[in-house]
């Protein structure tokens, strides 16, 4: 392993370059990411080398030995109790529900195909613990959901096909409004008997949703007596139903999906069983910069992958072909690598990429890490407790630049059965996870893109924000 990790010289490991074109070359959204080097996708990749001589030799950040540096890890201490600073729905008893109305904001943006079919149901799924709570308990559940992005009223992305799924994971026949405002609404909600569920039409087909109007807000909010929101996906936006019904409704509560994401992405995040490593990829550094600054103040183990590491090559002085290289960002990536030695967190970056062979007469581009890597990668994952995973590996829209990321996918789920904690945020980490199938025995995987990344940067969500706090109670 010693040699694996403080080597700088790099392996050069040629397969056979196919002659047919690839899918790569035909289609991929996130090629288009990368146009200065599409159309070099044409044939089988190559394990390539990095070409690193002497220039990196000298630096210890690419080569650090991290069997004797995680040892060190021992006493850092470990993660203490967790508690919520907001009101949970958990807090509510049925004393506080039998009877009232709740307005559950809830993130039912599920992918929908061209016949209206669900292709993906975690998140009605995600949503279903708080409105069973609600129910059991004696509630009047008034449902809010955003589907898509549409411009006004939009059939398309009506919620209607959302009933029966939801009404068969909740056992009761959900009823549906066909505005989410309005007086036919208030007939429904004076209807509904305890313990039963009106889904209101997507709140997005007023644009005051997303403005967050008061007087939008406060008519939403006219519906019920208190407030649930349980949309992490949206939480990191302030719109009228995450936001502004808080204004009008009290108490308004924290639900349980938000609650998990929230003691996940914040708790264990703040405060990790040790050693804990950190696994930071994605296509560019620039997106990742919070991420990587908050989580250097918490890690012990920083592993880089992605297309980011290109930066951080170039501003260590090494060649990096046609590689996606953010030049604006080099200072940025220099004085990363320095923080990192300077807080003693073991930064690791691949020593080996994968690229497209034909790439190689015009220079190279690396788009997965390889064996190498991925080697020395679960030998510093080995060793940790604690391991929080955003952006993947490599390319892994494509088969061929998949298999640093699913190896990483593997190593985490068999860490996972071994006691280890192990969270996912990032919409195309969990994609990737899911992909590799490997999700079910994971930690956590987070439901909320955006909002993972915020909160994994340190911010506050205006959706969290808005709601009470939760009564303090000694310990
Ligand atoms: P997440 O959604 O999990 O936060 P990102 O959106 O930051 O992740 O990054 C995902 C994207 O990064 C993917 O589309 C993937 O193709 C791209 N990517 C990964 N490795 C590379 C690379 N070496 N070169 C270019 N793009 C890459
Ligand atoms: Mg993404």
């Amino acid at each position: 392993m010693a040699s694996a990790t403080t080597s700088t010289t790099l392996s050069l490991l040629k397969t056979t370059a196919s002659t047919t074109s690839s899918s790569a070359s035909r289609s991929s959204a996130s090629l288009i990411r990368l146009p200065s080097t599409r159309r070099h996708l044409k044939s089988s990749p190559l394990i390539h080398s990095l070409g690193f001589s002497s220039a990196a030799s000298g630096d210890s950040l690419l080569s650090l030995h991290v069997s004797s540096k995680v040892r060190s890890f021992k006493g850092k201490g470990s993660r203490g109790v967790v508690s919520m600073a907001k009101k949970s729905v958990g807090d509510l008893t049925a004393a506080d529900l039998k009877g009232k109305k709740v307005f559950v904001r809830a993130d039912l943006n599920v992918p929908l195909d061209d016949s209206q079919n669900i292709t993906d149901d975690t998140r009605i799924r995600a949503a279903i613990p708080t409105i069973k709570h609600l129910i059991q308990n004696g509630a009047k559940v008034i449902l809010s959901s955003h589907l898509g992005r549409p411009k006004g009223v939009t059939p398309k992305f009506s919620l209607a096909p959302l009933v029966p799924r939801l009404s068969e994971l909740l056992g009761i026949q959900v009823v549906k409004a066909d505005d989410c405002i309005g007086p036919e609404v208030e007939k429904l909600v004076a209807a509904l008997p305890e313990g039963g569920v009106l889904l209101l039409e997507n709140v997005r087909f007023y644009k005051e949703e997303e403005k967050n109007e008061p007087e939008f807000a406060k008519k939403l909010a006219s519906l019920a007596d208190l407030f649930v929101n349980d949309a992490f996906g949206t939480a990191h936006r302030a719109h009228a139903s995450t936001e502004g019904v808080t204004k009008f409704l009290k108490p308004s509560v924290a639900g349980f999906l938000l609650q998990k994401e929230l003691d996940y992405l914040v708790g264990a995040v703040s405060s990790p069983k040790r050693p804990f490593a950190a696994i930071v990829g994605g296509s560019k550094v620039s997106s990742k910069i919070g991420v990587i600054e908050s989580l250097l103040e918490k890690c012990d183990i920083l592993l880089l992958g992605g297309g980011m590491i290109f930066t951080f090559y170039k501003a260590q002085g090494l060649s990096v072909g046609s590689s996606l290289v953010e030049e604006d960002k080099l200072e940025l990536a220099t004085s990363l690598l320095a923080k990192a030695k300077a807080k003693g967190v073991s930064l690791l970056l691949p020593t080996d990429v994968i690229v497209p062979a034909s790439a190689i007469p015009d220079g190279w581009m690396g788009l997965d890490i390889g064996p190498d890597s991925v080697k020395t990668f679960n030998e510093a994952l080995d060793t940790t407790q604690t391991i929080i995973w955003n952006g993947p590996m490599g390319v892994f829209e494509f088969d061929k630049f998949a298999v640093g990321t699913e190896a990483i996918a593997k190593k985490l789920a068999e860490l996972s059965g071994k006691g280890v904690t192990t969270i996912i945020g990032g919409g195309d980490s969990v994609a990737a996870v899911e992909k590799v199938g490997v999700a079910d025995v994971m930690s956590h995987i987070s439901t909320g893109g955006g909002a993972s990344l915020e909160l994994l940067e340190g911010k506050e969500l205006p959706g969290v924000i808005a709601l009470d706090e939760a009564v303090p109670v000694a310990v």
